[in-house]
């Protein structure tokens, strides 16, 4: 392989189909620079790259154009302001899923929230969610779980990273844990087996992404339950696919959530919903779930 400049490396990237900020990241990667010296590159156009920096350049740059997300490949994605490792054993936390740490940050900012509130992360994934709110609001009680073993390791070792005390649980939704808690929130997998979409997510574990016919499997089991690991009082809040608000905030309602409302996220469109759990006595839901 010839020996290739930076700035011949960049445009070879782009050749393969790679945008010219992912080019940059990557580049910036081989080379053992943070993403934020793309100042750097611009004044290295004719620095010639180590051969082997430029093979591994080539290799990252033809995963990427066959569709591996840029996290995997540098081995970060930035979330709520903290650095986290992710790889393919974990979706890779996406922007929009803020609003959702957002949400859950003015509801524990309420009068009626004690400082210590117990929160819980449902499918934590890397922890992204249940990392920002520690971080963000350091007495709280935070746990997360995960089904996947895989996943928590992820979780457990940004957490480390962070030095953010979060009790990692294993488990399928509430399996493991005990009530009750003042905010539970949840990414769950909201995607249609047969969506259209999925071919774009293959990196992705199909389990953190899919939730049966209409994607709301998960969303509807997590509805049904949660009132049994809620205070009176406390507020369920869960992100869906970007058509499914009211079909969420209808499950709220018929489960006997109040103030059922939804968030839209940084495209406008309504990704978060959420509800206030009355207490058993007000709720008009169907039988209590264990
Ligand atoms: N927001 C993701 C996507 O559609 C899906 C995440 C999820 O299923 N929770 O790319």
């Amino acid at each position: 392989m010839n020996i290739l400049t930076c700035a011949q490396a960049l445009t070879a990237a782009q050749e393969l189909g790679l945008e010219r900020l992912d080019a940059q990241l990557l580049l910036l990667h081989v080379l053992g620079k943070p993403g934020t010296d793309r100042a750097w590159l611009l004044t290295h156009d004719t620095t010639f790259l180590p051969q082997e920096t430029g093979q591994h350049f080539r290799e990252l740059s033809l995963r990427r154009a066959a569709g591996e997300p840029l996290a995997y490949l540098i081995g970060s994605k930035e979330f709520f302001g903290l650095k986290l490792q992710v790889d393919r054993r974990v979706l890779v936390p996406r922007p929009d899923t803020e609003t959702l740490v957002d949400w859950a940050l003015q509801q524990l900012a309420q009068a009626d929230m004690p400082d210590s509130a117990r929160v819980l992360d449902l499918g934590t994934g890397s922890g992204a969610i249940a990392l920002a709110l520690k971080k963000s609001r350091p007495a709280l009680d935070v746990t997360a779980v995960d089904a996947s073993i895989d996943a928590l390791a992820v979780a457990d070792a940004n957490a480390q990273e962070h030095q953010l005390a979060v009790h990692f649980i294993q488990g399928n939704w509430f399996e493991n844990v005990s009530a009750p808690f003042h905010l539970i929130v949840s990414n769950p997998p909201y995607v249609a087996d047969a969506d259209p979409h999925l071919p774009a997510l293959q990196h992705e574990p199909l389990q953190a992404l899919t939730a049966g016919k209409d994607g709301l499997d998960d969303l509807r089991e997590i509805i049904e339950q949660a009132p049994a690991y809620l205070q009176t009082q406390g507020w369920l809040l869960l992100e869906h696919g970007y058509d499914q608000a009211r079909a969420v905030c209808t499950l709220f309602e018929q489960r006997g959530f109040a103030e059922v409302q939804s968030r839209a996220d940084l495209a406008g469109i309504p990704r978060c919903s959420g509800g206030r759990w009355p207490g058993a006595a007000l709720g008009t839901g169907s039988q209590t779930a264990g």
